[in-house]
């Protein structure tokens, strides 16, 4: 009890210090205007060794170590070790958040939340500027990192109502695996064309808005027919989202995580294999189209994975994330990295809005002024709860 009532106080100091920091300028940035599109992929969990060890173990080269510019990105979130959610927030919106947070900075009370405010992020920004967005996933719509470039909660796991965002969201295109409760009717409704098959997907026209319930296997190929592979469903999507004024496409491949959360190598190595080929495919338009940044990076890295001393081989050391400095590369711009720097994840955000051409404050906050009614209300439920 006296535990409880400790950590609420330290809630709300922290809450009100980060609510000062948010509304002062020095989080605003002016920026120029640059390129047309802008392709971010996120190897979710992907760290130097996870290509290290596959390299190694399957003889194969990687298309993301042929990209000019290389270095690296520090994944930390405001609760230090980061989780998808938290690393997506930074990537997304160019600022830091709590763990489970997406695109907001929330604080929790036994589960129940209170949004101090809303972060924009990327997809926003593309769409403020009269570009289109996407997002393509080997996860759920409601995964946390295509959800941290679609909606704004203080709760990863609170996935009815991510997909009722997403409904509203404003994208152009979200093409992931069928997380079981997105509706149909109301994504029809609100003027997507629901689609569930790599067949239905290819049938979009250019700038349909495009809603992908995938039900077959996205990570990689699996034999069945019902597959969509990352690699082509990223060519598809660019093919359906190019259009004069350019667009920002979120690409994550969500198994490298997955399987590493398990140990499981060879899940790891397959998908790491397809996201590579989505990372060949977007390159290739880059260089054709000549006006397109790439970006490759992860959000964190999972498994810890080491070479062992003694033996030489790689191993996993862990089956959680670690906070391991992961892969950032580029092709198109050497002005986020370059010769093997490191740099903060949210710079990652910031150098996107700036790429796309927002000439606006960002990173850019609404302060959500319901804040203190919302914490009351959360410690109400946590009362209500209690007394069960
Ligand atoms: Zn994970």
């Amino acid at each position: 009890m006296k535990k409880r009532k400790f950590s609420v106080f330290i809630g709300l100091i922290l809450s009100a210090a980060m609510l000062i920091s948010c509304i002062s300028p020095a989080f605003a940035i002016v920026i120029p205007q640059d390129v047309k599109n802008v392709i971010l992929m996120i190897g979710d969990g992907m760290g130097e060794n996870s290509l290290e060890w596959t390299k190694s173990e399957l003889g194969v080269s990687l298309a993301m170590d042929e990209l000019p510019y290389q270095g690296y990105s520090i994944t930390d979130s405001l609760s230090g070790l980061t989780d998808s959610a938290a690393g997506a927030t930074a990537l997304s919106c160019g600022l830091h958040s709590f763990n489970s947070n997406l695109c907001t900075l929330s604080v929790l009370v036994n589960g129940y939340g209170a949004t101090i405010c809303d972060y924009m992020n990327v997809s926003q920004v593309a769409k403020s500027l009269g570009k289109r967005a996407g997002i393509v996933t080997s996860d759920v719509n409601s995964g946390a990192t295509p959800s941290g470039f679609s909606v704004h909660t203080y709760k990863r796991e609170l996935t009815e109502e991510i997909t009722a965002q997403q409904v509203d969201c404003g994208l152009d295109l979200i093409w992931a695996a069928d997380n079981g409760v997105s509706d149909k009717a109301a994504f029809e409704k609100a003027g997507w064309t629901y689609s569930t098959s790599m067949d239905e997907l290819s049938g979009i026209k250019n700038g349909e808005r495009s809603f992908g319930a995938i039900s077959g296997k996205i990570y990689y190929e699996t034999g069945s027919e019902d597959d969509a592979p990352l690699s082509e469903l990223t060519s598809l999507a660019i093919e359906k989202l190019e259009n004069g004024k350019g667009f920002f496409l979120m690409v994550e491949g969500a198994h490298i995580d997955k399987n590493s959360h398990s140990n499981n190598k060879e899940g790891m190595m397959k998908s790491l294999v397809e996201f590579d080929k989505a990372v060949k495919n977007a390159v290739e338009f880059a260089k054709e189209d000549g006006n397109t940044i790439v970006i490759v990076t992860a959000d964190h890295e999972t498994g810890g994975i080491t070479k062992n001393a003694g033996t030489g081989e790689f191993e996993y050391t862990t089956g959680d994330h670690t906070n391991a400095d992961v892969p950032l590369r580029l092709f198109g711009s050497d002005e986020l990295v370059k010769d093997g720097a490191h740099v903060k994840n949210t710079q990652v955000g910031r150098f996107i809005a700036k790429k796309l051409g927002y000439t606006s404050r960002f990173p850019s906050i609404t302060v959500n002024f319901r804040f203190p009614i919302d914490l009351i209300s959360a410690l109400f439920k946590v009362r209500k709860s209690r007394l069960r």
